[in-house]
């Protein structure tokens, strides 16, 4: 390990001279922290890996709550290397794997909650995921307009559920639920409902110092929303977080996160409107002063290599395109 960050750090210092002087800030996005590996949910880190990517952040970069970085980056006094670490969605591991990584190396973070799943629901493409994980060799969801699917090993099970989510990710919602409902009444068992937060463990966040912030109710695609269908996703989000913490929410995620695909320009007002300060989107890079406060870059490295993470993270710290 020790071998393949001197290489990287070789080949990203001369990088880090020459931008000296930048203030930029990475914004790491996370879902879930896994107690062990499962082969549907390979990008997913582990506890293990989590532990290592938080060991680099800490040793190699300067970590800071999003509220600090944004007083800073306002200031013009985001210091080298500044970076945030953020979760999505609102899953119990955040508290019962993430945290105690976190508190470990002493890392702020914040974690965007859509609150129609805590407390036992589960989102829609767990319930995906975790149908064609127990199912056997075959399904058919020609009923529900897709195909006939068939898998024998675990490889093959990760591929079709990955289609799967692919072609009704984007549907209107209505049409969305019917599919997942149909492909959740295949189940060969009862399904998990213990994925997402509780609100115990959404306290126990907060109580820890990591802030909470909005991901609205039932995770839509804000972009096929009339406005004011959008505007009830966001604020009824907002409060039911603030009733639980008790306090002000101060920043929102826009789910799933890609300008045009899945929000509008327009609804970027409504964020605004309903009193958030700032706002996270899944758009790859950095920030930096002139940045919009509402629509700010995310990205965290895919790669299972400590050397080659650190590489990435460095090399999108400094804008650098790979
Ligand atoms: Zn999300």
């Amino acid at each position: 390990m020790k071998q393949c960050i001197l290489k990287a750090a070789s080949v990203t210092l001369p990088l880090v001279l020459r931008t000296k002087g930048k203030q930029h800030l990475s914004i790491l996005i996370y879902h879930r922290v896994l107690p062990k590996y499962d082969f549907m949910r390979p990008s997913e880190p582990t506890i293990k890996e989590f532990d290592w990517h938080m060991s680099l952040v800490s040793r190699c970069f300067t970590p800071l709550s999003l509220a600090r970085a944004l007083e800073l980056m306002d200031r013009g006094e985001l210091p080298e290397n500044a970076i945030c670490v953020t979760f999505d969605d609102g899953y119990a591991d955040n508290e019962s794997c993430a945290l105690p990584i976190l508190k470990k190396w002493n890392i702020p973070a914040t974690v965007f909650v859509a609150t129609g799943f805590i407390n036992g629901g589960r989102m829609w493409n767990d319930t995906v995921v975790e149908t064609i994980k127990c199912a056997g060799e075959y399904i058919d969801l020609r009923k529900v307009g897709l195909d006939e699917y068939t898998f024998n090993d675990s490889q093959s099970k990760r591929i079709v559920a990955q289609k799967i989510l692919t072609k009704i990710k984007h549907r209107e919602v209505e049409h969305r639920a019917e599919a997942v409902d149909f492909i959740e009444s295949l189940a060969e068992q009862l399904l998990p409902n213990d994925l997402m937060a509780t609100d115990q463990q959404i306290l126990n966040l907060e109580a820890a110092g990591v802030e909470i912030g909005g991901h609205t109710v039932n995770h839509p695609i804000l972009a096929k929303l009339n406005d004011r269908h959008a505007q009830q996703e966001i604020v009824d989000g907002k409060k039911h977080l603030e009733t639980i913490i008790g306090k002000k929410l101060r920043y929102f995620a826009y789910p799933n996160g890609k300008l045009g695909d899945d929000y509008l320009e327009s609804q970027v007002r409504i964020v605004k409107e309903a009193g958030f300060e700032a706002a996270v989107s899944t758009t790859w890079g950095v920030s930096a002063r002139n940045s919009d406060r509402f629509q700010l870059a995310r990205f965290t490295p895919w790669d299972k290599r400590s050397g080659k993470f650190l590489l990435r993270l460095l090399l999108n710290q400094k804008s650098v395109k790979l």
